[in-house]
C-alpha cells in the first residue's frame, strides 16, 4: 500500500484540554489555547509524528451544549465531521472535573460508531491512577488513559495506543477455531449505490485465492479471498455480474436475489448512497436484514460527493429511518476515492465475531441475576415475574432463552433492558440480539 497517513481526532467536550493535546502533538501554536469554553471553533487541521509514524491531528471545538436536547443538537458540527474522517478518536475527558452528562452522550455515540476509540483522562498530573480515573470506566469505552496535555506526561503511549488500533489485531490463539470457518459477506443495496466499485476497490488489492469456486454456477458470484489472515467469501451480491475479472452492476433490482444472498451471509454491508440519502429501497432492505437476523455494517457511500450540509441531514435521517439498526456499526467511504473501506474489515469481522459469540449459561445466569437485583420486571396486576435462569439457544443471531415463572407478563422495556445488559457485557456489536422468555413447566 502507498504511505497512508492515518488521521486521528481530538474530540471532547470544551475545555478539556484538546487544543493544549493538539499544540504538543503537532508542536505548533496553531490552535488557540484558552481558559473559555468553545474559543476553538473550528477543525484544526495539523501534521505530527511519533518515532517515524506520521500522522494528522484534527482538532474540534467540542460539543456545545443545547438548551433543547437531543444528541445531534448538541454535538457542534465539526465534532461530527472530525470523527467521520478520522480512523482513530481520542475522546477527552477532564480528570479533575470529573464525569458529566456531556461525557456521556459522546460516549453514548461514539459507542454506536464503529470507530476505534481511545478513552483520554486530561489534566492527570500529579493523580494516582486507579480510585479518581475509575469512574470513568462507566462510559464503556473500555480502559482509561491518563496525559497530562500540559505536562507532556503520558502523551507519547497515548499516541501509540492510538495507531495500534489501526493494526490488525494478530490473535491467532483464540481465534483459530474460528478462523477455520471463512466469514461470508454480503453486500446489499440499491442499483448504483457503489457496490461494484466498492467491491472492485477491495478486491483489485487482493491476492485472489481462487476465483471460482466448485458447485458454483456461472454467474452466481462467490469469490474467496484471505484478507490479514482471515478467510472471507464474498457471496452472491444481488445486482452484480462479473464480466471478466471485474463487476458491473445490473439494471434491475432482484428482491429475491436480495434475499438469498442476505440469509446465505453471515454479515451483510448495507451500502447507502449518500447523494441520495436514505430511500424507502434502503429501509426496506435493512428491514430484510434485520429480519433475517445476520450481523450487519452499514457504510455510507459517495462520502467525497456531498458537503457539510448534506452529511449533517444525511446522519440524521439514518439515526431516524434506520434506527432499528442502532447496533450496526456505521461507516462513511468512497469507494470511489477509496476512503474508509479498509476499516469495514475490522467490523466485518467483529460483527461475525458478535453473531458467533458463545454464552456460557453460568454467566448468562449471573448475569441475568445481576440485571434483576439492579432493576426488577414489574408487576403485572397480580403477577411479578420471575426471571430464573438463562441459557444461549443459538448463534447467528445469538439467542438468550431466560426461564421463570409469569413470564408472559414481561413488558417490552424491560425486555430492552435485559438486551442492553447482555449487549454490554458481551460486547456485541453487529448483530442483534435475541431474547425469549420460557414458561416454566
Ligand atoms: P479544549 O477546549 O478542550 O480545547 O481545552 P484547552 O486545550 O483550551 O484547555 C482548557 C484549559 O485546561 C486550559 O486552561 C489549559 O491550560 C488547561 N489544561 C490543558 N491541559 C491540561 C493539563 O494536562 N493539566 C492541567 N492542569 N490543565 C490543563
Ligand atoms: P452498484 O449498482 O451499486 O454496483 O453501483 P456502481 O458501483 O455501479 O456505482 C454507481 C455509480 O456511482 C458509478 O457511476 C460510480 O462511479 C459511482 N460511485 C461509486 N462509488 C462512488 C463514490 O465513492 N463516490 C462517488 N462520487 N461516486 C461513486
Amino acid at each position: 500500500m502507498t504511505a497512508f497517513k492515518p488521521v486521528v481526532a481530538l474530540i471532547g467536550r470544551p475545555n478539556v484540554g484538546k487544543s493544549t493535546l493538539f499544540n504538543r502533538l503537532t508542536k505548533s501554536r496553531d490552535a488557540i489555547v484558552a481558559d473559555m469554553p468553545g474559543l476553538t471553533r473550528d477543525r484544526h487541521y495539523g501534521n505530527a509524528r511519533l518515532g517515524r509514524r506520521e500522522f494528522i491531528v484534527i482538532d474540534t471545538g467540542g460539543f456545545e451544549p443545547d438548551a433543547s436536547s437531543g444528541i445531534y443538537r448538541e454535538m457542534a458540527k465539526q465534532t461530527r465531521q472530525a470523527v467521520a474522517e478520522a480512523d482513530v478518536v481520542i475522546f477527552v475527558v477532564d480528570a479533575r472535573a470529573g464525569l458529566s452528562a456531556q461525557d456521556h452522550e459522546i460516549a453514548n455515540y461514539l459507542r454506536r460508531l464503529a470507530k476505534p476509540c481511545l478513552l483520554v483522562a486530561n489534566k492527570a498530573e500529579g493523580m494516582r491512577e486507579g480510585a479518581q480515573l475509575a469512574e470513568f470506566y462507566e462510559l464503556g469505552l473500555g480502559e482509561v488513559i491518563p496525559v497530562s496535555a500540559a505536562h507532556g506526561q503520558g502523551v507519547r503511549s497515548m499516541v501509540e495506543a492510538a495507531l495500534d488500533q489501526l493494526i490488525w489485531p494478530d490473535d491467532t490463539s483464540e481465534a483459530d477455531e474460528a478462523a477455520e470457518e471463512a466469514i461470508r459477506l454480503a453486500v446489499a443495496g440499491r442499483p448504483n449505490v457503489g457496490k461494484s466499485t466498492l467491491i472492485n476497490a477491495w478486491l483489485g488489492e487482493e491476492r485472489l485465492v481462487a476465483f471460482d469456486l466448485p458447485g458454483t454456477t456461472r454467474d452466481a458470484i462467490r469469490v474467496p479471498f484471505e484478507r490479514e489472515g482471515r478467510r472471507f467469501e464474498l457471496i452472491d451480491t444481488a445486482g452484480l455480474r462479473r464480466k471478466g475479472r471485474v463487476f458491473e452492476a445490473v439494471e434491475k433490482f432482484s428482491v429475491v436475489k436480495t434475499l438469498q444472498a442476505i440469509e446465505s451471509a453471515h454479515v451483510v454491508l448495507l451500502l447507502l448512497d449518500a447523494t441520495q440519502g436514505v430511500t424507502d429501497q434502503d429501509a426496506h432492505i435493512a428491514g430484510y436484514i434485520l429480519d433475517s437476523g445476520r450481523s450487519v455494517v452499514v457504510a455510507v457511500n459517495k462520502w467525497d460527493a456531498v458537503d457539510d450540509y448534506q452529511r449533517e441531514q444525511l446522519q440524521r435521517s439514518i439515526e431516524v429511518r434506520l434506527a432499528f439498526l442502532k447496533f450496526a456499526p456505521l461507516h462513511f467511504i468512497s469507494a470511489r476515492k477509496r476512503q474508509g473501506i479498509q476499516a469495514l474489515w475490522k467490523s466485518i469481522a467483529r460483527a461475525y465475531a458478535s453473531a458467533m459469540v458463545k454464552m456460557p449459561t453460568p454467566v448468562l445466569t449471573r448475569l441475568l441475576q445481576e440485571a434483576v437485583a439492579f432493576q426488577a420486571p414489574r408487576k403485572s396486576g397480580m403477577f411479578r415475574p420471575k426471571l430464573r435462569y438463562a441459557h444461549q439457544g443459538g448463534q447467528n443471531p445469538p439467542v438468550i432463552v431466560i426461564h421463570g415463572n409469569s413470564l408472559e407478563h414481561v413488558g417490552d422495556a424491560y425486555r430492552r433492558y435485559l438486551e442492553a445488559r447482555f449487549r454490554k457485557a458481551f460486547d456485541l456489536v453487529g448483530t442483534p440480539l435475541r431474547i425469549e422468555f420460557k414458561k416454566q413447566e
